[in-house]
């Protein structure tokens, strides 16, 4: 059975006036860890006043901290093609944008733009592409990833591929499988239909069904790692964190599996885009850490992703009320890591190179972390919500988030960022000693690469 979003569930959940013990009720209940229902987000997300934002923000910060302890992990997005078929109004790629250079890498160029994101220091990458239905396309897209695994830099090369790439067919989801790919996102952009048929107004995408019901045919299809998203600005952002819950809920009732992340990216500017420039539902940026807060309740155990559209400010605040995944270092243009000519998707709120990005999350008190062990050991779907309780996950994911760490300062840190990353081991080690990483760690340091526990 296919996602619906269940609208008078949402109306009659928003139009109720909570009480300030509806609200501790709420608060209280997410301290079990357990998934709240669509009512108890709506109380939540009805609560704007200051003192209850200082209480969700606290219980937020708390769930972050004891699930996925300090870590921050670590991507990059690579634009493969810029090719669209789909007239999304907020969109640079849209067909209709005459000023886009169009451009569909050759496999020499994504093996130059893997080897600049490996040179980087980055592990994780992200796939990303225009919409275009052709045979040919997804050839390229399948391609474009066994060359991006393929690529040698003899200490373990991109171990991790994601893709946000338009909906494919069964089939074509039975083949990104066999290519061995991580998370597949796919954004509902909006869940208003409306507002939804105005945004897309022509193109396969035009078609709400055909994408709310995706990520139900991905998991049919056999994939057990999917991503979630909308694209804040577009619509009312109280409904539409309602409406992702009602999503979540669909998968866990039908497929027994909700989403792996959910990312939360809001819109910004783009060439030959109006409504990017200015969304018709603006989300402050009080509100946008309010939804991620409520998110980090509402979803204990499902990642959170926040990317470069956004500042190094809001960045920075919203580690600690609970994303766990940043892109760093990104360019929305293909080709963009090893040439500068093709115009991007978006606007970065953040222009700052891997290594100014891991320095700042090191002097916050985090890890960073390139960290990919749960999917190489097969740690996904069920079997990581299984791992990923309080303390377990934490026994796996901190040391290989430091041991990571220590390769990327022995590989490619500035000097400021090794001396910053050394002490902050140093003194994770002295506060907690334990005696297997000491001697994995030591391992890194004699040249090993892509150890994991
Ligand atoms: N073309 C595919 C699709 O639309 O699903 C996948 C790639 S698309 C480049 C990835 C995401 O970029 C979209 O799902 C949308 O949420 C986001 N995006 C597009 N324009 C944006 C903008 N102006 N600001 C922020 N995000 C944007
Ligand atoms: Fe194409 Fe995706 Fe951009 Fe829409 S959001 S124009 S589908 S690349």
């Amino acid at each position: 059975m296919f996602t619906t979003i269940d609208e008078k569930r949402i109306d009659k959940a928003l139009a109720k006036e909570p009480t300030s013990r509806d609200f501790a009720r709420v608060l209280a209940k997410s301290e079990s860890l357990e998934r709240l229902s669509m009512e108890d987000v709506a109380i939540l997300l009805n609560n704007p006043g200051r003192h209850t934002d200082e209480l969700l923000f606290s219980r937020a910060r708390e769930i972050k901290k004891s699930i996925y302890g300090k870590r921050i992990v670590l991507f990059a997005p690579l634009y493969i093609s810029n090719l669209c078929a789909n007239d999304c109004l907020y969109c640079a790629f849209r067909t209709s944008n005459r000023h886009l250079a169009r451009t569909r890498l050759t496999m020499e160029e994504v093996r130059r733009e893997t080897q600049a994101l490996l040179d980087s220091g980055q592990r994780r990458a992200l796939v990303v592409s225009g919409e275009s239905c052709t045979e040919r396309e997804f050839e390229h897209i399948i391609e474009s990833i066994n060359t991006i695994y393929s690529v040698d830099d003899g200490k373990g090369g991109i171990r991790r591929l994601n893709v946000n790439i338009a909906p494919v067919t069964n089939e074509q989801f039975v083949r990104l499988k066999e290519a061995q790919i991580g998370t597949y996102q796919l954004f509902q952009e909006t869940y208003n239909r409306e507002t939804y048929h105005k945004v897309h107004p022509r193109g396969p995408k035009a078609d709400y069904e055909y994408r709310l019901g995706t990520i139900d045919r991905a998991l049919e299809a056999g994939l057990d790692d999917l991503g979630i998203g909308v694209l804040f600005g577009l619509h009312d952002y109280r409904r539409e964190v309602l409406s992702l819950l009602s999503h979540v809920e669909h998968l866990e009732a039908t497929h027994g599996l909700g989403p792996h992340t959910i990312s939360v990216p809001r819109l910004e500017p783009a060439q030959g885009c109006d409504l990017a420039s200015s969304p018709p539902w603006p989300v402050s940026d009080g509100d946008f850490l309010r939804i991620i807060a409520i998110l980090r309740m509402a979803v204990p155990y499902t990642g959170i992703i926040l990317s470069t559209r956004e500042s190094p400010e809001i960045r920075r605040r919203a580690f600690a009320l609970g994303v766990s995944q940043v892109s760093a270092g990104s360019r929305t243009n293909p080709g963009g890591y090893s040439s500068t000519d093709a115009l991007e998707q978006f606007s970065l709120g953040d222009h700052r190179s891997l290594d100014e990005v891991v320095r700042d999350i090191l002097e916050q008190g985090y890890i960073p972390s390139f960290c990919t062990s749960c999917y190489r050991l097969g740690r996904t779907g069920l079997d990581f919500m299984d791992l990923a309780k309080p303390g377990d996950i934490g026994k796996k994911c901190a040391p290989n988030g430091i041991l990571t760490l220590k390769e990327y300062l022995s590989d490619y840190a500035s000097e400021e960022t090794r001396a910053l990353g050394e002490s902050v081991i140093a003194t994770m080690h002295s506060e907690a000693p334990d005696p297997l990483l000491d001697r994995l760690l030591l391992r890194v340091e004699n040249g090993e690469r892509d150890i994991f526990v």
